[in-house]
């Protein structure tokens, strides 16, 4: 099950891949047929399977030995080992449905958002009514928790726009909506919580070594989607953990 879970995993992260290169450019995923680059010659579906391809063909196109680019294999590689994850996290349930429509939506979203620095609306967009469709389904997260977490994820990132001239664009703020949508409130401020925290550590980071400069701007999907992508495996039990401990730091300093 878990080999076929893998499988699933790379044809669906094959799929992202044509969503990834194409949507942002408004062109069709689903014609024409998928073609080099460099000369124009059609992918055979020999030369289409993903990840295995990539290897046979050491990373180069049959035809005009142009190099593919990396992102192929990553997000096949990626999807596979996330929709795995999510199997032996949440095992055959509805849940797990739901999960891997939400990683695969997560995955797209962090390889357009770190190549072209949008989050495109056309996924985001559709993404928060299959977040409150999904939750209606499987009764993961309640209605009105799915809907608060539409107002909550959207509405932070309003405030900080609205504050901020600019800071963070519309796309960050849709991303945040589409979280509270799949995830509910409660799982949706962890997941945002995590992202500001995995945010500030990196930008810290590339500030000490001097890879950017403090008026650089670093995309902040890549961890919204990491954020929504823990939360949606482990939020539950993150969140008692979280709520656990606080308890106890309160009682203990009442005490
Ligand atoms: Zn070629």
């Amino acid at each position: 099950m878990v080999a076929l879970v893998f499988v699933l995993g790379l044809i669906i992260g094959s799929f992202l891949n044509v969503v990834i290169s194409r949507v942002p450019e408004g062109r069709s995923i689903w014609r024409p047929p998928s073609a080099c680059p460099g000369c124009a010659t059609p992918v055979a579906w020999h030369d289409n399977m993903p990840l295995v391809s990539f290897v046979m063909l050491r990373g180069r196109c049959r035809a005009c030995r142009m190099a593919i680019s990396w992102q192929y294999p990553i997000v096949e590689a990626a999807t596979a080992m996330l929709f795995v994850l999510a199997y032996l996290t949440l095992g055959p349930t509805p849940h797990f449905i739901v999960a891997v429509v939400l990683l695969a939506m997560l995955v797209a979203v962090t390889a357009i958002d770190l190549s072209r620095q949008i989050i495109p609306d056309v996924i985001t967009l559709p993404g928060i009514i299959v977040g409150v469709a999904a939750n209606l389904l499987t009764g993961r997260v309640t209605w009105l928790e799915s809907l608060l977490g539409i107002i909550g994820g959207g509405g932070i990132f309003l405030v900080i726009i609205l504050a901020s001239r600019g800071g963070m664009g519309g796309g960050d703020m849709k991303l945040g909506a589409m979280l509270g949508a799949f995830l509910g409130w409660k799982i949706a401020l962890l997941a945002l919580f995590l992202a500001v925290l995995t945010g500030g550590i990196v930008a810290l980071g590339l500030l000490l070594f001097g890879r950017r400069g403090r008026k650089d701007a670093i995309p902040f999907g890549p961890f919204l989607a990491l954020g929504g992508a823990v939360t949606c495996l482990w939020g539950p039990t993150l969140l008692d953990w979280y709520v656990g401990h606080f308890l106890v730091a309160g009682i203990v300093l009442i005490g």
